[in-house]
């Protein structure tokens, strides 16, 4: 017997899982994290069981595409063992796509791994391709350690997807380099606006370049034309013609779009975020452990999703910034 699909109040329906395995991360990039960050206690994590029996019953609800992240998901030791127990999901057809969103920094180690157990893509983050400016926005990262990691998906038949967070000052100068680097190695590149998640030192509107205008950019370039194709996801593709190039834009400042919201998000400690811009939440741990079977944790997610917002309110308006997150976006997993 098939469990009804989860469908939330304004009909989407909600078969995409993200869900963030741990809130360390073994980079501190200026826009996600603080310099100091105090992370959970190990003892308030989620076991690697429990994420699985947790996964296991949104896929049992009908989600059909898991995305692991964090917090930098390949730095939670014996990440292997989840990857492998969420595979049989993938083998038994229930599970369309297994796939992560990583810095990139431990993929010379587990690329192979991973594409033996049937993952297909993979994205990396990376926001600029000068060695000198990567060590200054990751703080602790180095670049060499991630180009050999994206070269390992590669080698492995992984397709990469980069992502880099557009920063006013920082890569606008890079704009062209990055796009030209993707086109050469086979890569698909998608921009994303910096969102006000969680407290950092630098200033949210000092670090936030609109899409806008880097779109107008390549049109003075290129010919852009909008593509129809989505994802599912908040990304809109464009197409450069001259070189046939598909670029993403993920854009919650200039157009927000969570009406086609498919997506809720899963903490390493059983925290369901129903929407990466609301502080509403609900907590799956307890029920996981109040019982062996996985009644009461169904019964959860379906009073959850029937309660997941319209949308968020993140804004940059020229007095400030409003629907600012108080938690870093590590913690919900980006
Ligand atoms: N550590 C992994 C990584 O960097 O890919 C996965 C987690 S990270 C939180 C996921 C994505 O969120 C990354 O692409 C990162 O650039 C992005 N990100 C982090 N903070 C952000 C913010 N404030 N606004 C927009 N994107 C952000
Ligand atoms: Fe770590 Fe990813 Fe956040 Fe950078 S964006 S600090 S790599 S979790």
């Amino acid at each position: 017997m098939t469990a009804a699909p989860l469908i939330d109040p304004f009909q989407r329906a909600i078969s995409y899982l993200r869900v963030s395995v741990t809130d360390r991360c073994d980079f501190r990039c200026t826009y996600c994290m603080a310099e100091h960050m105090t992370f959970l206690p190990k003892a308030d994590l989620l076991t690697l069981e429990e994420l699985d029996r947790l996964c296991s019953a949104f896929v049992r609800l009908g989600v059909q595409k898991l995305r692991v992240t964090g917090g930098e998901p390949l730095v939670r030791k014996g990440i292997l063992t989840f990857f492998e127990a969420m595979a049989r999901h993938l083998d038994s057809g229930a599970l369309k796509e297994l796939t992560l969103t990583t810095n990139g920094s431990q993929l010379s180690r587990f690329a192979q791994p991973l594409a033996d157990l049937g993952i297909k893509r993979v994205n990396v983050s990376l926001d600029t391709l000068d060695p000198g400016k990567f060590a200054q926005i990751t703080r602790w990262g180095r670049l060499p350690q991630v180009l050999d990691g994206i070269a390992a998906a590669r080698a492995a038949g992984l397709r990469v997807k980069i992502n880099a967070v557009a920063l006013k000052g920082f890569n606008e100068d890079e704009q062209f380099a990055l796009t030209d680097w993707c086109a050469a190695e086979g890569h698909d590149l998608t921009w994303i606006e910096v969102m006000p998640m969680g407290e950092i030192e630098p200033a949210r509107l000092d670090q936030y370049w609109s899409l806008k205008d880097l779109r107008r950019r390549y049109e003075e370039r290129f010919t852009v034309t909008d593509l129809t194709e989505r994802t599912g996801g908040p990304a809109r593709y464009v197409r450069l013609e001259e070189t046939g190039q598909r670029i993403g834009f993920i854009t919650p400042l200039t157009h927000n779009f969570c009406e086609s919201c498919n997506r809720v998000r899963l903490t390493c400690t059983g925290e369901l975020y129903m929407c990466l811009g609301q502080e509403d939440m609900a907590d799956l741990r307890a029920p996981l452990r109040a019982s062996p079977e996985d009644e009461a944790v169904e019964q959860a997610i379906r009073a959850a999703i029937a309660r997941k917002p319209k949308g968020h309110d993140f804004d940059y308006s020229r007095r400030g910034v409003s629907g600012q997150m108080t938690r870093h976006m590590s913690h919900t997993g980006g």
